[in-house]
């Protein structure tokens, strides 16, 4: 087939606009819709010290590309990548390689921070213990926990302003559903393209600039660009509850093209009225690390204190 705007050979159909693209009108139009994101949202802004949380994956990779030729023509804003290894024997290590490559060659400063160090111990350790107890435990939420504290304590120390997250189309898509199954709508008011539920010193900002482009179109994009990137799926993947969400969702996208852009359409107009009604602004201090939480303890440190008594 051939490109719509240019009659090259085309290498992608943007089924839902019903478009053939070349390599050249697929990146550019890829590209174009990140800095939209970016400017609408506005999501970069002077003086941002910018943290971008990597994974060696085709999202975070992709996503740290466009922001590097983005920010790096502005003076007044500053980027750095930090990569999370949460100790996944076999599936981590591959990231972190081609992170560590990657940034080498750009020139970009990278932060790497461990579960080991930090907690004392790995995802599989953790893992392990909690299913000595309950074999129905599922990795990601262990994973999502320390994952989100350990990015956010990291841009904390290294004086980001704001933390770019590699969540694309389909991630958003496949949170908001989640949450709406699961009927928690605080965690629903605190997605969207800038995710601030409080203003408070000890939350760096979260932003993501990929929500408007799908998954497929990262993994296309990453690839033609020639991003050292590590398409292996972590060996928990299939555990999780968001697994099935998104089956759900791939195949609702299959019949009826456009599924996913409406449901985060849909999303972001009742957003604002969630943020109203269930934005939690009664936000504590854990006793024990000082993190943020609304209750005495944070999740992070109630985990770490079982995981301890029952090593
Ligand atoms: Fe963590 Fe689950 Fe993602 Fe694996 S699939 S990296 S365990 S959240
Ligand atoms: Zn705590």
């Amino acid at each position: 087939m051939k490109c719509s705007t240019c009659g090259e050979k085309a290498v992608y159909y943007r089924r839902f606009e019903g478009q053939w693209q070349c390599k050249r009108h697929f990146l550019r139009s890829v590209e174009k819709r990140i800095r939209k994101t970016i400017r609408v949202n506005g999501l970069l802004e002077h003086g941002d010290r910018l943290a971008v949380g990597i994974s060696g994956g085709k999202d975070s990779l992709t996503m740290l590309h466009v922001l590097k030729k983005v920010a790096g023509k502005r003076r007044d804003i500053e980027i750095f990548a930090i990569l999370i290894d949460e100790g996944i024997e076999g599936y981590r290590e591959h990231g972190r390689k081609n992170a560590e490559d990657f940034c080498k060659k750009e020139g970009i400063e990278l932060c790497i921070s461990s579960f080991r160090e930090e907690y004392g111990m790995d995802l599989d350790e953790m893992v392990r213990i909690g299913k000595k107890d309950d074999p129905t435990v599922r990795a990601c939420t262990y994973c999502g926990v320390f994952r989100r504290k350990l990015l956010n304590d990291t841009a904390l120390k290294q004086g980001a302003t704001k933390l770019a997250i590699g969540h694309n189309l389909d991630d958003e898509a496949q949170s908001i559903m989640a949450n709406h199954i699961r009927g928690d709508l605080i965690r629903s008011a605190r997605l969207g393209a800038k995710a601030m539920v409080v203003d408070d010193d000890r939350l760096v900002p979260r932003i993501k600039p990929l929500r408007d482009i799908p998954e497929k179109e990262v993994g296309l994009f990453a690839l033609l660009k020639g991003l050292p990137v590590d398409f292996s799926e972590c060996p928990y993947a299939d555990e999780s509850f968001r697994w099935s969400v998104r089956d759900v969702i791939n195949d609702l996208e299959e019949k009826y093209a456009g599924t996913k852009y409406s449901i985060v359409r849909t999303f972001d107009n009742m957003l604002p009225m969630l943020k109203e009604r269930f934005t939690d602004s009664t936000i504590g201090a854990c006793s024990r690390c000082g993190g943020a939480t609304s209750k005495d303890l944070c999740k992070s440190c109630i985990l770490l204190e079982m995981f301890k008594s029952k090593r």
